[in-house]
């Protein structure tokens, strides 16, 4: 196999493309779809500050990886889930990563914020750690986002996260979920823009590149992740993959330009009026946000079980430490 750009001995088969490419030129050829997906969508705008979600796992490090590399303004955002060792070892690989390139890091610790990490609030509210624990990133990102003044939140998913995403929506045909999928959640009053820049990339081309980059990254999976649904479609849509290479991206892309559209403008009018939690103000649809909802209600059960002061109430203010690149230390 020779790379498609100089003929010299591949390294990385994409095989949906019909391409192989040499070490240097298949980096290129990475960053050429980052950049490409940034441009289609307009994900980026002039004077954009980026907040980059970052797990410490490959995806999210890439993305960083790339993003600084196209020379955007980036700030990495990492949440302290409290889940033992899994997640101590996931702030170490962010930090080491920060540190070597000299990247701003913002850290928030749940259980130092909140009073209770992400399996304490699982048994508290009586819940799957998964559900506690989205809602709780989702809030952080926003809130953190909005308090520190970035427009844009950008996460790691990857085509295989947002085709499985979109396999589980379409097989209930969850339609408010169906018409906000996307690469691209623009910002409303409140809320910054979400965006995905890698979703149109496979996690194993997400990981070749990770190889070649030299990032070091996290490899174990999240205890809590054994069993996920996520997981059982990422292998359906695998194993269509083997057989027709290029149904993962068809399957998502093609939804993304030809359905949605139909369907967003068949739920047309379905828009619901936002508005600020009276906890904690960020923005809700209702009077209080599920996340001042969850944790209250994990209060009063924690209480109980005496995991917290019987005095001590729910504040919904995240403390953030900040990790300053040794220049600017
Ligand atoms: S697998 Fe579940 S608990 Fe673990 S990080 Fe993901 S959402 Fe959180
Ligand atoms: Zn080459
Ligand atoms: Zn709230």
């Amino acid at each position: 196999m020779r790379c498609s750009v100089c003929g010299a001995p591949a390294q990385v088969e994409v095989r949906r493309r019909n391409q192989a490419f040499c070490p240097e030129h298949y980096r290129a050829w990475f960053v050429n779809e980052v950049r490409r997906n940034l441009k289609r969508h307009q994900m980026i705008r002039k004077g954009d500050r980026v907040l980059v979600a970052v797990s410490g796992g490959k995806d999210s490090l890439v993305l960083w990886d790339t993003l600084t590399g196209l020379g955007y303004r980036t700030t990495g955002f990492h949440i302290q889930l409290g889940i033992g060792d899994y997640s101590k070892r996931a702030l170490a690989a962010t930090r080491a990563f920060a540190e070597e390139r000299g990247l701003e890091l913002l850290v928030v610790d749940v259980r130092e914020s909140f009073g209770l990490t992400i399996p304490q609030l699982a048994q508290s509210t009586g819940r799957a750690a998964c559900s506690g624990c989205g809602l709780s990133k989702r809030y952080l990102m926003n809130r953190v986002a909005a308090d520190e003044g970035y427009g844009v939140v950008a996460t790691g998913h990857n085509l295989d996260d947002e085709a499985a995403t979109l396999m589980g929506n379409v097989s209930r045909w969850q339609t408010d979920a169906l018409v906000r999928q996307g690469p691209l959640l623009e910002e409303r009053e409140g809320l910054a823009r979400r965006i995905k820049p890698l979703y149109t990339l496979t996690e194993r081309e997400v990981a070749a590149y990770a190889f070649l980059a030299g990032i070091e990254y996290q490899h174990e999976e999240c205890p809590h992740a054994e069993g996920a649904k996520s997981l059982l479609y990422k292998d359906i849509l695998n194993r269509l993959e083997t057989r027709m290479p290029g149904t993962k991206q068809a399957f998502l892309v093609q939804y993304l330009k030809k359905v949605q559209p139909v369907l967003k403008e068949g739920l047309a009018g379905g828009d619901v009026e936002l508005r600020r939690c009276e906890r904690c103000g960020q923005v809700t649809t209702g009077s209080v946000c599920a996340h001042c909802k969850l944790w209250d209600r994990a209060y009063a059960r924690a209480k109980k079980r005496r995991l917290l002061l019987e005095s001590r109430g729910f504040d919904p203010r995240p403390k953030v430490d900040r990790l300053k690149p040794a220049s600017e230390a």
